[in-house]
């Protein structure tokens, strides 16, 4: 198969073959944009060169070399020629874009003849010699893999010994000194055609890197991929001062604003502005000094937000004057852009609402409900940056990515500082509360990864002295942060504040609700709340939810009064004993319920029956157990021993769900009068309660049997003796293997099956929900389970009983309805998978629930 595409042989469709990149450089070529030619290496070259162990393919040099000549063609250069040379940038991407996370090398095609022929011909030997030192320090990193830090140090010293300030005070001699300097420490290839094969094979080799690694696995992007290979005629930014570089975007990737937003750097390599090394200006400079460059930008990037209707994220070089496009692709953005650039365009008609929901992910909505810094605190602002990624965050300060995962896996939060951050630092932002940096703009490194990753983030903080060896930051009016302190981020506005600064809750929008309403329209699965209290119950209707699908009915006892009660239940003696705590603990779980059903009026509200092992309730200390034993009138010691006679071996397979009411009826009986009573109550008030009686653990249909005659009965009789009419279901929960397998068997006794993913997860793998943290790390590094099974649904075999369970019960019960109620009723990859499955609902803690409303409306249209 063809290996090798010009620019203008491909398009926009070719990104798996060819690279986001090279793919959108094609577009950009075919509808006539400034874009220097070049040619692209596809991906499944790269597969090959995996499977050929790190060889590039026999006929590879051969096809690209006709393709480097028609480019040559078209430049009117030659590589390798001194006369008239012809350089390259030598790029990589991936499908999926990943941006900086591979490698890149810059005017590659230099030499010693060259580069004195380049000076020539341009007349600009400071520019040849300063595009000669940049190529051997990338060349040596990328391809030699030698330190790169050597090279800005050797500058440095260089730069100190003339008393030189900045990159600005050295001449063409200078750098030809510097070159010389690094040819001591790189012994790289003359020979232009050696560097260009030398330099594909290191793109390629560039997709395992760490730092790759680590950015696959956190977008959930396949190893297997690959990445294509561009190699593209150079133009210069470091041309002198009618030349520069430039990223912009469309939109404000912050705000999501319809305004260009961009930056720029004059006399720089578009490297200078990505590393973050130099604070850029913004685009309007580039208004004032070359109007007719950016009217050309401007129109440029009007074009390409129209063709590929969404917000553009461009990279783009002036040389003398002279506007070239280097790169498109979809921006990366923060939730708070993401909602209203896919709401605006939706007005604009750009789009439709179906397109406008999967432009916006699930990540993006939850980074919508970030806490704020509360406006109304009050705030001692110590420096300011640049607003990078908003949100408020607050932590202790670390200068080290190694150290923000140390004290992070101590538990405590941590604010990443830095003078700028490269990808080697992803492990220490991924667990950081905020990262902040002195250097770098809205655009660099530190900005882009924390707006993917939702993390609250100020950069180009230029008041702050960063000294990492020191451990400290010092602001301009000379106080200390040092290693430890707590500061507060408020990535909306840029403010850095000493200690912890109050932060009011998610916020919402306009936008966000027309979004959310739109989800609404286009979603087939309803969701539900797992909710117990009735604040939580009307958060929950405020987001959305439909009903409730979880009341876990044990949280109602653990407030102090109440858990006395509970204790002396559980610890009395007989039945009779056990009556008088039962029937006060009713009136408490009904009051509470029928909060609950006035808050839910109308809606479903599933309560679950006492499910936890008993002895979770009891006594600790010394002293609960003393005071429990003067309330009971009994000896500490026989309360004690009461306690004793209940701990378990292995509580979570033990004493616990459903087998509760087949040794201890009476807890059920008063469970249910507790509901039915609220639920009566409630209809006498005027609502409309819903309750949906749910037993727990079930493992066959004969504990379904036992249990329902215990709510049916007790049920009929209060009816009947209040002589009202109650719409209610009695159903179960689905969380052992046992259920699954026989739920042909459970389908006739029940109304509803509700999946408790967690159990079932944890018996199904037999990890232990409590313990798991010790080892799903390892397991998940060792690449032994891709995911956490208890974050996103184990499809494979968990997802397997539950659908063997809908589709056998469904044949023996057409009317069930069917939900989940698991941690994994919140997680859109689940979601995805229950709507697939034919679920009627997903039931997640109320804050999850716009994250499910979109997930449910993405797996639908
Ligand atoms: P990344 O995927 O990390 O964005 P790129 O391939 O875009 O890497 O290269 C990084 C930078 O190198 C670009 O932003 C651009 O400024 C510069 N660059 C790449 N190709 C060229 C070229 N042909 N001429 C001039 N500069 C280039
Ligand atoms: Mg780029
Ligand atoms: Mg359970």
């Amino acid at each position: 198969a063809k290996r090798v595409y010009l620019f203008n042989e491909g398009n926009r469709d070719d990104r798996d073959l060819l690279g986001g990149k090279g793919a959108n450089l094609c577009e950009m070529t075919n509808l006539g944009l400034p874009v220097p030619f070049g040619f692209v290496i596809t991906t499944p070259t790269c597969r090959e060169f995996f499977e050929n162990g790190n060889h590039l393919p026999n006929l590879l040099e051969q096809e690209y070399r006709v393709a480097l000549d028609l480019v040559e063609k078209k430049m009117d250069a030659r590589f390798g020629d001194p006369e008239n040379p012809l350089l390259f940038s030598v790029r990589s991407g991936a499908p999926i874009s990943m941006p900086g996370m591979m490698n890149t090398i810059l005017n590659l095609g230099l030499n010693d003849a060259i580069v004195e022929g380049l000076a020539k011909k341009t007349g600009n030997p400071r520019f040849a010699y300063d595009s000669y030192r940049r190529f051997i320090q990338m060349f040596a990193d990328v391809v030699m893999d030698l330190d790169g830090a050597q090279f800005e140090r050797e500058i440095e010293r260089y730069k100190h010994a003339q008393g030189y300030q900045s990159d600005i005070d050295m001449s063409a001699a200078d750098w030809r000194a510097i070159v010389e300097i690094f040819k001591g420490i790189a012994d790289f290839p003359q020979d232009p055609f050696v560097q260009l094969r030398k330099a594909v094979e290191a793109v390629f080799l560039s997709w395992h890197t760490p730092r790759a690694n680590v950015y696959r696995e956190m977008n959930n992007i396949p190893d297997s991929l690959g990445t294509a290979v561009t190699v593209q005629a150079m133009v210069f930014g470091n041309f002198g001062d009618d030349s520069g570089s430039g990223v912009a975007f469309t939109r404000n990737p912050s705000t999501g604003e319809h305004t260009f937003f961009g930056e720029f750097l004059f006399n720089a390599a578009g490297e200078d502005v990505v590393a973050g090394t130099r604070t850029p200006q913004p685009i309007s400079t580039l208004q004032d000094r070359l109007p007719e460059v950016y009217q050309q930008l401007d129109e440029t990037q009007r074009l390409l937000e129209r063709h590929y209707r969404d917000m553009q994220d461009i990279e783009f070089t002036v040389q003398e004057g002279r506007f070239y496009m280097l790169q498109t692709r979809s921006g990366k953005r923060t939730g708070r852009a993401s909602i209203k650039i896919a709401v605006d365009m939706v007005n604009e008609g750009l789009i439709n609402e179906k397109e406008a929901l999967l432009r916006v992910s699930p990540e993006h909505v939850e980074a919508f409900l970030h806490p704020m810094v509360d406006p109304a605190a009050k705030k001692d602002v110590v420096a300011t940056g640049l607003p990078a990624s908003p949100g408020g965050a607050t932590g202790h300060v670390v200068f080290s990515a190694d150290e923000a995962v140390e004290v992070a896996r101590g538990g405590r939060p941590v604010i990443l500082v830095r003078r700028e951050t490269t990808p080697e630092d992803i492990h220490g932002m991924k667990v950081a509360q905020g990262i902040l940096t002195e250097l770098g703009g809205m655009t660099s490194h530190a900005a882009v990864v924390a707006r993917g990753m939702g993390v609250c983030a100020i950069t180009g903080a230029t008041g702050l002295n960063v000294n990492i060896e020191a451990g400290t930051a010092t602001t301009r009016d000379g106080h200390v942060i040092r290693r430890g302190d707590v500061i507060t981020l408020d990535g909306s506005s840029g403010e850095v504040m000493l200690g912890d600064i109050p932060k009011t809750e998610a916020s919402s929008s306009d936008d966000f609700q027309t979004l959310l309403s739109w989800a609404d329209t286009h979603r087939r699965l309803k969701v539900r709340a797992n909710a117990e209290t009735p604040e939580d119950a009307r958060r929950a209707r405020e987001l959305g939810a439909e009903g409730i699908g979880l009341c876990r009915t044990e949280h109602m006892f653990f407030d102090r009064e109440r858990i006395d009660l509970m204790r002396a239940m559980i610890l009395a003696r007989n039945k009779d004993e056990r009556e008088p705590y039962l029937q006060k603990l009713r009136v408490f779980q009904q009051e509470d319920l029928l909060a609950l059903f006035k808050v839910m009026d109308g809606l479903p509200v599933t309560v679950r029956l006492l499910d936890p092992p008993l002895h979770e309730f009891l006594p600790h200390g010394e002293e609960d157990v003393v005071e429990l034993a003067k309330r009971l009138g009994r000896s500490a010691d026989e309360v004690r021993e009461a306690a004793a006679s209940l701990s378990e071996v292995n509580p979570m397979l033990g004493f616990r769900g459903c087998r509760l009411s087949v040794v201890m009826p009476e807890i059920t009986r008063m469970q249910v009068s507790a509901i039915i009573g609220a639920a009566i109550e409630a209809i006498e008030q005027g609502y409309q309660p819903y309750p949906e009686i749910m037993i727990p653990l079930v493992i066959n249909v004969r504990e379904i049997r036992l249990i329902g005659e215990i709510i049916d009965s007790s049920i009929r009789k209060m009816l009947k003796e209040k002589s009202v009419s109650l719409r209610y279901k009695v159903g179960t929960m689905m969380e052992t293997p046992r259920a699954c397998l026989g739920a042909d068997r459970l389908a006739p006794e029940v109304e509803f099956m509700s999946f408790g993913t967690n159990d079932l997860t944890q018996m199904t793998y037999g990890f232990s929900r409590d313990d798991a943290g010790r080892f799903i790390p390892d397991y998940l590094e060792n690449k032994l389970i891709e995911h956490d099974p208890f974050v996103s649904l184990d499809q494979r075999a968990v997802g397997r009983l539950m659908r063997m369970a809908v589709e056998e019960s469904r044949g023996a019960n057409k009317n069930i309805k069917y939900g989940i109620c698991g941690e994994h009723g919140g997680d859109p990859r689940s979601i995805q998978f229950c709507h697939d499955l034919g679920l009627d609902y997903v039931s997640c803690s109320p804050f999850r629930l716009p994250v499910a409303r979109v997930a449910a409306a993405q797996a639908q249209v």
